[in-house]
């Protein structure tokens, strides 16, 4: 059991209108009730706020709002108090350290999550949700994290474990009661085809996950083109501002625009924007190295074509260093007269000047990366990149174990991988991990959460 009651600085450093104070523990209430003036802190209803004034050494340090939560209907299910204080940094450190001299220890990154953990009220993938929405980006994003700390990735590696679980037991009770006068037998009939049935849910699992990663960490996308065919264009057309400056005259535009852009729910993390302000031939300047290199990493080209001149040899040869990727040709300048009658797997006409067609640009991110039986009202995707290493361990054990079924190896030596997998999922949720997993995991939370 966790004895001592922790405290932190729970709103962002800074001066605000608010910052609020909380403590965790079994002192929390009385740590606070000697500092505070108003109401008998340790009389009062649970889920109740109070006003009153913190006043230490005679002295009044603040007005204050206090709310009391008893045991264990809260988020650490400990004593928690939180105080909320006018939001200015000397006045919040100020009640904290009174906190702090009277009974409460500085919390660790992430240790209100952690205990909330601990004390068994989340497992692990909830309180990576709280992580998760603390940074989701989107609607999309914002809605997976709400699933998360709901349960749903939780509900989903229990019931892999559960049918493992039973598939560990038929072994079992096998070694113990032989009901098969045949060890091949069991595995084949009954072992084997329940394994088989895991790995295609795992599977469907990892599949979908991309997915997962996509709406949760957006695409890295970069803006590829000759100079003067419209980047810049498109790229204020995209963010609806006009924060890059468009010029008739080629390399007059010199800033750089770095960002992050929402396209119908997808994120788009731009990289490279400095590349498209180059203002002659874009792979001299750059080098071609650094082209393919810009190429080779981002998730997403989009490559932008001026449709009112017939196509370059300069064109030619980013098409090409492009062709292996995702990619989308967007014919831009519609509004002109077409100069090409070229086919492209995926190509959109625009006018980035009159930001026409911008929504079939949205249309066609969404469908070539969210394809499928996709479902973003019901988005239940695996999107941690832990937790789909640990699926792909799972596998990776599941699939041992078919091979040793096939090797006609001992039984036994099938159910260690099986117990290896289980031991595995249970990782994800926190059933059976590390001390030091934790705590590289809740370092990872900012103060106070
Ligand atoms: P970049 O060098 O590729 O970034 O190209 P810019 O965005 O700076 O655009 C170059 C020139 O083309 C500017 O004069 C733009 O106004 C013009 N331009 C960009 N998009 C369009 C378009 O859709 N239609 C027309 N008519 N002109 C455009």
């Amino acid at each position: 059991m966790i004895n001592d009651t922790i405290a932190a600085i729970s709103t962002a450093i800074g001066q605000g209108a608010i910052s609020i104070v909380r403590l965790s523990g079994n002192d929390a209430i009385d740590i606070v009730n000697k500092i505070y003036k108003g109401k008998d802190l340790t009389k009062v209803k649970s889920h109740t706020v109070h006003y009153g004034h913190i006043v230490y050494n005679k002295k009044q340090i603040d007005e204050v709002l206090v709310s009391v939560f008893r045991a264990p209907k809260t988020f650490t299910t400990e004593d928690i108090i939180e105080i909320n204080c006018h939001g200015g940094v000397f006045v919040a450190n100020k009640i904290l350290e009174i906190v702090l001299t009277n009974g409460a220890r500085m919390s660790n990154p992430g240790e209100f999550t952690e205990r909330a953990f601990l004390n068994g009220r989340i497992d692990l993938t909830q309180a990576e949700a709280v992580m998760d929405i603390i940074e989701a980006k989107s609607d999309l994003s914002l809605s997976l994290a709400n699933k998360g700390l709901d349960g749903v990735i939780y509900r989903m590696v229990q019931n892999l474990r559960n049918e493992l679980l039973s598939t560990i037991a038929h072994i079992e009770v096998n070694i113990d009661y032989p009901e098969y006068d045949d060890v091949i037998e069991l595995s084949n009939k009954i072992v084997l085809p329940n394994i088989e049935h895991l790995i295609i849910k795992i599977k469907t699992l990892l599949e979908k996950a991309n997915y997962g990663k996509i709406i949760k960490d957006g695409l890295k996308t970069a803006i590829i083109g000759r100079p003067n065919v419209g980047k810049s264009s498109l790229l204020n057309a995209l963010l609806r501002e006009d924060k890059a400056i468009v010029t008739e005259i080629q390399g007059t535009t010199r800033d750089i625009v770095e960002g992050r852009i929402n396209i119908g729910g997808i994120i788009l993390n731009l990289i490279d924007t400095a590349g498209i302000r180059e203002s002659s031939d874009i792979v001299e300047i750059i080098g071609i190295e650094k082209a393919k290199k810009v190429i080779n990493e981002a998730e997403l080209i989009l490559f932008v074509l001026d449709n009112n001149i017939k196509i370059t040899s300069e064109d030619e040869i980013l098409l090409d260093l492009t062709k292996n990727k995702k990619r989308i040709v967007i014919l831009n300048k519609s509004d002109l007269s077409k100069a090409n009658e070229i086919e492209f797997d995926n190509s959109v006409e625009i006018s980035a000047l009159n930001k026409t067609g911008i929504d079939d640009l949205e249309n066609k991110i969404q469908s070539m990366f969210l394809t499928g039986e996709l479902n973003l009202e019901d988005a239940t995707y695996i999107s941690n990149a832990r937790h789909i290493a640990k699926l792909n361990d799972t596998l990776g054990s599941l699939q041992d174990s078919v091979i040793a079924i096939h090797n006609e190896m001992p039984i036994d030596m099938v159910e260690l991988d099986l117990k290896t997998a289980w031991h595995t999922l249970g990782e994800i949720i926190g059933d059976t991990s590390s001390t030091s997993l934790l705590d590289e995991l809740f370092t990872k939370f900012c103060l106070g959460k």
